[in-house]
């Protein structure tokens, strides 16, 4: 056995190998080759590179396309994941907002019975009507015939009349009048507050109207407020000729 000395293909170092071998080392450049043997010539060797390394790289790319293949696989996932949930988010604010809409259309609507009539309807109308009653004096104060009201006035009952989208809505309060000079004179009288195009939001209420006549607190008829002497009187007054139009009446 002899050893055949050879300088590295790649870097020129020494390279030692026995004549038998089938492959060598550089201790330098760390490569291997494959010994091809020259049949004319004993003596001359080729230090092949490729040979030898060839079928290794292909077995280093198998991992390398495999871990390609799964990072592909999440790209496409992550990718597809993601245009499915933005879908859905956006299905839900399109529901939503269609929900918001429904809501404010809804509260748009003119109220066409009393039963539709919110506590927030109720306070609405309460404070826009009772603006409307507040504590007054009427007669000339230099005389007998001097009248104050006594409290707030008080909501004895709401009407609803509905016709063809319009509404109007019958507040009737009743007021108590005393005679500033004579205590035993005090008189409750009764006032009806009306308010147009009522919507459920509340919000577009038109002014407030008062219909009543003139109603005489003394017997000399120089002293009048604008009232009834009765709610019975009050709705005939104003809630009937509603009806008799054609309105719809709904009481709460
Ligand atoms: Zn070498």
């Amino acid at each position: 056995m002899r050893l055949i000395e050879k300088k590295c293909p790649n870097c020129g170092a020494n390279l030692e190998f026995d004549e038998n071998a089938k492959s060598c080392h550089c201790a330098y450049c760390k490569r291997s080759f494959e010994i091809e043997r020259d049949l004319n010539d004993v003596d001359k060797f080729n230090l092949i590179y490729e040979k030898i390394h060839k079928p290794f790289k292909a077995i280093f790319i198998i991992p390398f396309v495999f871990a390609a293949v799964i990072f592909l696989i999440i790209l496409f996932s992550i990718i597809f994941g993601f245009r499915s949930t933005s879908r859905s988010m956006e299905e839900e604010f399109n529901e939503k907002s269609t929900e918001i809409k429904e809501k404010i259309d809804e509260r748009e609507k003119i109220i066409k019975d009393a039963s539709e009539l919110t506590t927030e309807n109720m306070d609405a109308i309460d404070r826009h009507c009772s603006s409307l009653l507040h504590q007054s004096t009427v007669g000339r104060s230099d005389t007998t015939y001097s009248y104050q009201t006594t409290g707030d006035p008080r909501l004895v009952k709401t009407y609803v009349a509905y016709k063809k989208d319009t509404n109007y809505i019958i507040s009737i309060y009743s007021v108590i009048y005393h005679n500033f000079f004579n205590q035993s004179d005090q008189q409750t009288v009764y006032v009806p507050a009306v308010i147009e195009n009522v919507k459920k939001s509340t919000s577009f209420m038109t002014k407030a109207k008062n219909p009543a006549p003139e109603y005489y607190l003394n017997e000399d008829h120089s002293t009048y407020i604008y009232a009834y002497a009765s709610a019975e009187d009050a709705y005939n007054g104003v809630v009937k000729p509603y009806e008799e139009d054609g309105y719809k009446i709904s009481e709460k």
